[in-house]
């Protein structure tokens, strides 16, 4: 357990009484508002900023009655919360988990108003979930789940009002009969315009060249703006990654490319080895086949302590919320903790590793290739255009570099970390938008 008796802590229980809210320190939407207010107080903005951020602006609960494969019935729970929406449309991915939490799909919409603002994208921050293991259902029952969420979703989402894509447990496919069913509700006169509803796409039905590998090609460009700062050159590093799903396999296939040797990998299957590096693409093609990382022939199966206490350069968390904890930050031998998922690790393992001199590079820095993408896609649905691949790398190169260099300038200017740093660049913006918008009425 990890409580917390911070000025921070004590700053953030004092809006949440405020705001008649009871949060213990153990919650994930607590940890997280918390390092956002700390940022928040670095800058001095107004305290009505504050009370604004801490509460998401809708949380929307769907209850989804779906006919299964074998004749009987099930309710699946879904939630859509939308978190802020002053930069414009709410933008976030939707996630498809059998434990998926409300405070849980909070923290994410929260993290994506940050991330948008981060790197000035016209969008605010929600996110979406539906409680359901995509793998125990048959793809017909995954499609009318999905037509169903969509449907009653209604007008929460949109174009130009919410934009859903991809997140842990849906993918391209599942985009594909959100925007479909949402089409067969718009109007005749907004069907063109009304597949921009979703982001993340299949390239034949409105997507976008380099999506599926964004998130991972954006965590590159960011390692390419940073690491040299730290002298630490990307051909001649070691990594290790939790999680080898859409994050993670891309992560390690393009850090491959650059040079970097893969030495362990660790995702809900077990944990591999291999000193010599593990080939990036062998495994990716392994996991696509087999679900998981266990039993590839080229890496020796290890335990998952020893995979946290394998020595190399960078440690990439790319799988679910909160799974590096203080007890995991204790053995992990690494110079710098790259954020692929959003949130992996805990305030106290943070402290821990950022005491022993190992950088911590934040989610909403490091994992922003994907909305940014996904702006990509919404702006050529919107202008009937395609854009190659090599257009969509070089705007998003642009993108995450000017991110990063914001982040190193903040830092430097607030003499923080590069959480708070992150935060408190975003923060900035939303604070600057507000001023010249006002608060209504
Ligand atoms: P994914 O579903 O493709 O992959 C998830 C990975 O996590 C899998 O490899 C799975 O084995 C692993 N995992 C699950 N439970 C685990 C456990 N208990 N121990 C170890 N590994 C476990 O999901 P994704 O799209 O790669 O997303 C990963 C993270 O990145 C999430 O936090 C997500 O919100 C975030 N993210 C994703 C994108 C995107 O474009 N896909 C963009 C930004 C942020």
């Amino acid at each position: 357990m990890e409580s917390c008796d911070s000025t921070a802590c004590q700053s953030a229980r004092e809006i949440f009484t405020e705001l008649e809210e009871i949060y213990d320190d153990q919650n994930l939407y607590f940890r997280t508002i918390t390092s956002v207010l700390e940022a928040a107080s670095a800058l001095e903005v107004p305290h009505r900023l504050k009370l604004m951020l801490t509460q998401p602006k809708n949380e929307i609960m769907v209850h989804c009655p779906v006919e299964m494969d074998d004749g009987s019935w099930r309710l699946f729970k879904g939630y859509r919360v939308q978190h802020n929406n002053v930069l414009g449309p709410y933008k976030g991915g939707i996630r498809y988990h059998p434990e998926v939490k409300l405070d849980e799909v909070k923290t994410l919409a929260l993290l994506m108003t940050m991330k948008c603002a981060l790197a000035r994208l016209p969008f605010g921050g929600a996110k979406g979930a539906l409680r359901i293991n995509p793998q125990e259902v048959s793809k017909d029952e995954l499609m009318r789940v999905t037509r169903r969420l969509t449907a009653a979703l209604g007008d929460n989402i949109g174009p130009d009002y919410d934009i859903p894509a991809p997140d842990v447990g849906t993918n391209a496919q599942v985009m594909a009969w959100m925007a479909d069913t949402y089409i067969n509700f718009a109007e005749s006169s907004s069907k063109v315009s009304a597949r921009g509803v979703v982001t993340g796409k299949p390239l034949a039905f409105g997507g976008s060249a380099g999506r599926e590998k964004a998130t991972g090609q954006g965590l590159v460009y960011v390692l390419d703006a940073l690491l040299p700062n730290m002298g630490i050159e990307l051909d001649t590093v070691s990594c290790s990654l939790i999680g080898y799903g859409n994050v993670g396999s891309w992560t390690a296939r393009l850090l491959q490319k650059r040079g970097t040797t893969l030495k362990a990998v660790m995702d809900h299957s077990g944990a591999i080895f291999n000193p010599d590096g593990i080939d990036a693409d062998a495994l990716a093609l392994h996991v696509s086949t087999t679900g998981g990382v266990h039993n590839f022939a080229a890496a020796k199966a290890i335990s998952n302590d020893a995979f946290y206490a394998t020595p190399v350069d960078l440690f990439i968390p790319a799988a679910l919320e909160q799974m590096v904890d203080l007890e995991h930050a204790k053995r992990i031998q690494c110079k710098v903790l790259v954020e692929g998922a959003n949130a992996p690790t805990t305030p106290h393992a943070e402290r821990y590793l950022l005491e022993q001199g190992i950088e911590v590079l934040p989610a909403i820095l490091c994992n922003a290739g994907g909305v940014t993408v996904s702006y990509f896609e919404w702006k050529q649905n919107r202008q009937s255009e395609t854009w190659d691949e090599a257009l969509v790398d070089e705007r998003l190169k642009a993108t995450m570099t000017r991110s990063a260099e914001r982040v190193l300038k903040m830092s430097k200017r607030l003499n923080c970390n590069m959480r708070i740093a992150s935060y408190a660049s975003a923060i900035e913006h939303i604070d600057k938008v507000y001023e010249l918008r006002g608060v209504f009425p």
